[in-house]
């Protein structure tokens, strides 16, 4: 099978012919069909994180596949079922998180395409637990961004308590923020975008943001403070300074959500005006399989709209690039056919 395979940090993916692996008692091969490139998949390939991957593997963390074999163990899907291998890829099931419906937090978790091979392949082998079935009707080129960026959004709205009336400020419209003012408004919300690149403010705005700014030309802050400051501000962009300008455009009592996860791995936070303003601040990683289950559901009754463009796997470097340079509106997915 053909597979993008990193070998090490800063150096180019290669695109290499590995042997189909076999499958466990819980697994199953998935022969993948659409694969997205999420930014995590250029920190992996870069060893920007304190817990680096182990070269070599394969990325990719939003696989969508149909089931071509089954261990002997697998009961919840079947062989010709069409799947997403998320990014967490398996869980304890045991432990205080997996049983309280936090198994994102499982700390004996294994990663799609960092810790286990990821989907930048045209065969991902998974644990047939924790893959989620893409419903009937729901194209698998959508599912692919659904199935990070879609569901760690859609958890992180929910994690921000947005609700109607609302104000949230979503900082970086890539693939992430394109479903995350999405999920704010069916919360109720209205949406106010911030990016560097008008492109994609535009796209933000044809997906029903009320407001926009290029924080390159106007300071974020003041723009969201002159309409009464955010409630909420969901901080995906790939940069400390975007999160520390979310934290300052949030009202009393708002709440800054942490999603992006930029190399540089520290940002301001005075203490006086969390204390005095009653500011939240929480972290967010991805979302269980029943947020997915809901983020599919979503999609199939029509209520959100995925923006991608297709590569094929050959071209993996120019895409991580091009990503890297902010070239791409929203999600760019890999075609496997
Ligand atoms: P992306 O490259 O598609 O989007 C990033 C966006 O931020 C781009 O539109 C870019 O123009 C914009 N941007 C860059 N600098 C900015 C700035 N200073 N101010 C405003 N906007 C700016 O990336 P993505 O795939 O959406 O991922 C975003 C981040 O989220 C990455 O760090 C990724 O690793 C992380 N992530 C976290 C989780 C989680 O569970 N917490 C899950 C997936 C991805
Ligand atoms: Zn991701
Ligand atoms: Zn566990």
């Amino acid at each position: 099978m053909k597979a993008a395979v990193v070998h090490g940090f800063h150096t180019p993916v290669s695109i290499e012919d590995r042997p189909i692996p076999d499958v466990g008692p819980h697994e199953v091969l998935v022969r993948v069909e659409a694969s997205g490139l999420c930014h995590t998949d250029i920190h992996a390939a870069n060893g920007d994180w304190p817990v680096k991957p182990t070269p070599p593997f394969i990325p990719g963390h939003e696989g969508v596949g149909i089931i071509e074999r089954a261990g002997a163990n697998i009961t919840r899907v079947a062989v010709g079922d069409r799947v997403a291998v998320p990014w967490l890829g398996t869980a304890c099931g045991e432990c205080e998180y997996c049983i309280t419906g936090w198994e994102t937090l499982c700390e004996k978790q294994q990663n799609t395409g960092y810790s286990i091979d990821g989907g930048w392949a045209d065969y991902v082998v998974a644990d047939g637990r924790y893959v989620v079935k893409v419903p009937e009707g729901v194209d698998p080129f959508e599912a692919a961004p659904l199935t990070c960026a879609g569901v760690t959004t859609y958890k992180a709205v929910k994690v921000s308590g947005a609700r109607s009336s609302d104000l949230v400020a979503i900082f970086g419209i890539g693939g992430l923020g394109h479903l995350a003012l999405q999920y704010a408004q069916i919360a109720g919300a209205r949406v106010v975008a911030v990016d560097l690149v008008d492109e994609k403010l535009e796209m933000a705005r044809e997906l029903g943001a009320t407001y926009t700014v290029n924080a390159r030309e106007t300071d974020p802050v003041e723009y969201i403070k002159s309409l009464g400051g955010a409630d909420a501000a969901i901080a995906l962009a790939v940069n400390p300074k975007s999160f520390e300008q979310a934290y300052g455009s949030l009202k009393r009592g708002g709440t800054l959500v942490l999603v992006g996860l930029p190399a540089e791995n520290q940002m301001n936070l005075p203490i006086f005006e969390t204390v005095l303003n009653g500011i939240t601040v929480v972290g967010s990683i991805v979302g269980t399989r029943a947020d997915l289950q809901e983020v599919f559901e979503l999609h199939a009754a029509g209520k959100t709209s995925v923006r991608y463009h297709t590569r094929k796997l050959d071209e993996v470097n120019d895409a991580i690039r091009d990503v890297e340079q902010g070239k791409i509106d929203a999600r760019l997915v890999f075609d496997m056919s």
